[in-house]
């Protein structure tokens, strides 16, 4: 019998999941620990409206402090959870025990840290929170030299926001193209192309050796022997799961903490969701971590469920979106390097309205849009399905009859 549960964690993981408990009729009592001094509020939109300028924080709460006064739930924030006894199923906030029935972790990810630039003293950020975006856009204007080091999702849309708020943007990448390892080479050249045309100063195969002070710059030293001078670094190098509390609890964590494919972790009572769950996927047939909005919102709902009693799968296929400029793309599947033997491009790529599809034998392991909205039901619908591949190429044959 579930009477008492404790959510930790403060992303759209946690705030979907104490939704859900109470959309299913959960009355009993809910104990939400949140680390940073928010309720629970999505990110994507920290790196594209909200850094532009054209929506306000606040709105990207998944709930309004409100909401969660009104429904019963004891909405701690600016409280870190750091010990977690499971044999006694407490979770402590400093000498504060708080006992749980059941146990959502949701802690989500944190950036990786690029200890040159951390040490450098020099003016370098990172871009996770509220307050990292509203201090980034607070630099933003015309004449604004900004590096990025990383193109990876954050770093291009930080630099597609930044150049359209007029900044001078150098982009430093040190594979052979931004997101090849998710895109591969003929849609990561799409979007490479794309910053370029738009003035982004994007230079692949980098490796830098040194970051440091010069007088207000900051200096970027390259293997080559020459030198980048901006007044700003964004460091987006990814992120790494943020596995603190459980592996205190003495949880198995490999990659994320360790789930089955109902989100259980190794200890009795404990879930774990989102960007912090390396989860057994029964489609992929392998754990799976993903660190993308959909499936914080797909996790959240599947561990409310479980957490009361249910055996619902997490089984949905990760699913991720972008907006840089004007260009919009949505993805489904997982295509890793290797896990795929060809890529298939229909429409009008120049122009920057088409689909992609990336095949493995005939079975299309993922597919994407882009600006081309109304072909989302068909990737679904395709993605993790066997075609006839002759006939996904062929523009003649839609792809509603493909
Ligand atoms: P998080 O959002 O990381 O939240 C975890 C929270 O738990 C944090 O607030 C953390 O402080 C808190 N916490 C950690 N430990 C403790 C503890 N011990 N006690 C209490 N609290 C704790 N995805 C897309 O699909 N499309 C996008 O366009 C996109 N854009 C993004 C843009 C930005 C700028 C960022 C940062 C991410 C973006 N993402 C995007 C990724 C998406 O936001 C994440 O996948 C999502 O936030 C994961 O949610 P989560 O709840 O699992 O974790």
């Amino acid at each position: 019998m579930v009477d008492r549960i404790v959510v930790v964690g403060g992303g759209l993981a946690a705030g979907t999941a104490v939704v859900e408990l109470r959309e299913r009729g959960f009355d009993g009592s809910i104990v939400l620990l949140a680390a940073e001094d928010h309720a629970p509020y999505e990110r994507p939109p920290l790196s594209k409206a909200v850094l532009l300028g054209q929506a306000e924080p606040d709105s990207t709460a998944v709930k309004d402090r409100q909401w969660y006064d009104e429904h019963g739930v004891d909405l701690r924030t600016g409280a870190r959870a750091d010990g977690l006894d499971t044999g006694r199923r407490l979770v402590l906030v400093g000498r504060e025990e708080i006992a749980y029935d059941a146990l959502l972790l949701a802690t989500g990810a944190r950036p990786r840290r690029f200890a040159m630039a951390d040490d450098s003293g020099a003016s370098v950020s990172y871009l996770r929170t509220i307050e990292d975006s509203a201090g980034l856009r607070s630099r933003f204007g015309d004449g604004l030299r900004l590096g990025v080091l990383g193109g990876g999702w954050i770093g291009l849309e930080a630099a597609a926001a930044a150049r359209t708020s007029g900044a001078d943007v150098t982009v430093l990448e040190s594979m052979d193209l931004p997101l090849v390892r998710v895109l591969g080479p003929e849609v990561a050249g799409v979007l490479a192309q794309m910053h370029r045309d738009h003035g982004v100063d994007l230079r692949t195969r980098t490796e830098v050796t040194a970051i440091g002070r010069a007088g207000d710059d900051v200096q970027i030293s390259f293997v080559d022997g020459s030198t980048l001078e901006v007044d700003h670094l964004l460091v987006g190098v990814g992120v790494e799961p943020d596995t603190t509390l459980a592996e205190v609890g003495g949880l198995v964590v490999d990659n994320g903490i360790r789930t089955d494919r109902h989100l259980r972790t190794s200890a009795a009572g404990v879930w774990a969701a989102g960007d912090v769950a390396n989860a057994d996927h029964p489609l992929l047939g392998r754990p799976i971590r993903v660190e993308h909005w959909d499936t914080a919102i797909q996790h959240g709902k599947v561990a409310a469920a479980n957490m009361l009693g249910e055996q619902v799968d997490a089984d949905a296929l990760p699913y991720f979106f972008t907006d840089q400029y004007d260009f919009g793309m949505e993805y489904v599947g997982n295509a890793p390097p290797g896990g795929y033997d060809k890529v298939l491009l229909r429409g009008n790529v120049e122009g920057l309205t088409f689909t992609a599809w990336w095949l493995d034998g005939d079975r299309v392991v993922a597919g994407m849009h882009a600006n081309d909205w109304d072909a989302i039901d068909d990737v679904r619908r395709i993605v993790d399905t066997t075609v006839n591949p002759a006939r996904l190429a062929d523009e003649a044959v839609a792809l509603s009859d493909v």
